[in-house]
């Protein structure tokens, strides 16, 4: 089910040309996306009625849901669902307030400070996954922070759901009630993405994009950067584990799967020194998957290109591959688990030993399950609170602190040959005998 990556006794140049991964590729999914982005730029509301048509198989008549539909879901929701969404927006709020940033002043000169001000951005446009599955959680991990930040206008959008009247699942239109998010659409995919970088219809252009999704979405995300701010290309999950004999096999496979039954396009990937965890994982890969409730998914994900059992030399080794591999979600399942976790640098999110599993991550560890994919976590981290404020310098100077500096400025100005820059400084202490 699960293909197996022998690197023993090899000497490899660059670890990432033999890390499994998918052959549709965010760079692929470019070509499927770009006519729905264009569409929506020029079309608006009328190229989204006809994508949710084709994609969802729904007939809208309008794409922001209306007020009641939000009070009615969250007068509808499950306590014990409201209960667990609860705490988790009480510890992810909790990690959001500890990280916020205040502003810092620094005195470079006397009469010259340069201020750092967080500045929040003005108005955000959330991506909540609900093709597949309702990702209600996705509700929380957006928008906590993006109020923490203290953003204004926060738009979220989700699909639209043939069984649910063309609206999004009543748990994320419930969740977002619980929040307080009142500016919701029923848009999902690509078109989703272009409609808040260009603006459709009711829904204004946004400054910022945040959140997962399929390799659809996150594709349109790459497309219209720039046109609109995004965070991490947070696409179809992955999950890596590094493990050694000390590792739970029936844990090592249950982490496994629970990331496979995101998407057919998921990866699970284990790299293991031990040939005697590989096989236990198999055998229990073989018994867990034949229970799972979505194993046609899980067992799709599991013998595609992206997943597999990669065999190192030695923990060293395995290191080195995780590292190449950059994953969303990586577990380390070893002996001293913390130490070697101290000495990953590339990945969205580390899970140190056998209780801290994915899963918890995603929904109530406090963390943020929004992370980057597809080797992205080598230069991303995962969402945060950063990501909805803008480090804005502030300069202020007064005419002694910019004196005693005209000269460099103006020697640094004629070695670029931009003698203009030079002139500006020197005009303001022209005539004064200075
Ligand atoms: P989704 O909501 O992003 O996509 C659903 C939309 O895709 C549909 O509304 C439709 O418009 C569009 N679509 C479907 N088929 C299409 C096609 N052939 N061409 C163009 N557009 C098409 O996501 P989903 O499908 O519900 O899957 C959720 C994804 O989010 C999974 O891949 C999961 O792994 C990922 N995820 C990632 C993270 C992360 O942080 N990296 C977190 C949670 C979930």
């Amino acid at each position: 089910m699960i293909r197996r990556i022998d690197l023993r006794g090899r000497q490899v140049a660059d670890y990432r040309t033999v890390v499994p991964r998918a052959d549709f590729d965010v760079e692929a999914a470019l070509d499927v996306v770009r006519p729905i982005c264009d569409a929506v730029r020029h079309r608006g509301v009328e190229a989204i009625v006809e994508y949710s048509a084709r994609f969802d198989r729904v007939e809208q008549s309008e794409i922001a849901v209306p007020a009641e539909a939000l009070v009615r879901a969250l007068e509808g929701l499950d306590p014990a669902v409201r209960l667990a969404l609860e705490e988790s927006i009480r510890r992810l709020r909790a990690t959001c307030e500890a990280e916020l940033e205040q502003d810092t002043v620094t005195e470079v000169v006397p009469g010259g400070t340069v201020t750092q001000r967080m500045i929040p951005i003005e108005r955000v446009g959330l991506y909540v996954p609900g093709g597949i599955a309702p990702l209600v959680s996705s509700v929380v991990m957006n928008v906590v922070p993006a109020q923490v930040a203290g953003v204004g206008s926060i738009a979220l959008t989700s699909s639209p759901q043939a069984e649910h009247g063309g609206l999004p699942h009543p748990t994320i239109l419930a969740a977002c009630a619980l929040l307080g998010v009142q500016e919701v659409y029923a848009v999902g995919g690509a078109q989703a993405i272009a409609m808040f970088a260009y603006g459709a219809g009711p829904c204004r252009k946004v400054d910022l994009v945040t959140g997962p999704g399929n390799i659809y979405t996150v594709s349109a995300k790459r497309l219209l950067k720039g046109v609109v701010g995004i965070d991490s290309e947070a696409g179809p999950t992955e999950i890596a584990i590094l493990a050694d004999d000390s590792a739970e096999a029936a844990f090592v496979a249950a982490d496994l799967i629970s990331q496979a039954e995101h998407d057919p396009l998921a990866a699970s990937v284990l790299v293991t020194p031990s040939e005697a965890l590989a096989a236990d994982v198999e055998a229990e890969l073989d018994k867990q998957v034949s229970v799972t409730r979505h194993v046609e998914r899980v067992r799709t994900a599991l013998s595609g290109r992206q997943s597999g059992i990669v065999l190192v030399d030695d923990l060293e080794q395995g290191l080195a591959v995780v590292n190449a591999y950059a994953a969303e979600h990586l577990e380390i399942q070893t002996e001293d688990a913390p130490a070697w976790a101290a000495r990953v640098v590339n990945a969205g999110a580390i899970f140190v030993g056998a209780f801290a599993p994915v899963s918890l991550g995603d929904y109530c560890a406090g963390s943020n399950h929004v992370l980057p994919t597809a080797g992205c976590a080598c230069h991303s981290g995962g969402l945060s609170v950063r990501d909805f404020r803008k480090a804005v310098h502030v300069i202020s100077y007064d005419a002694t602190a910019l004196r005693d500096v005209a000269d460099h400025v103006v020697t640094l100005a004629e070695a670029e040959d931009l003698p203009g820059h030079g002139a500006a400084v020197r005009a303001r202490f022209a005539g004064r005998g200075e």
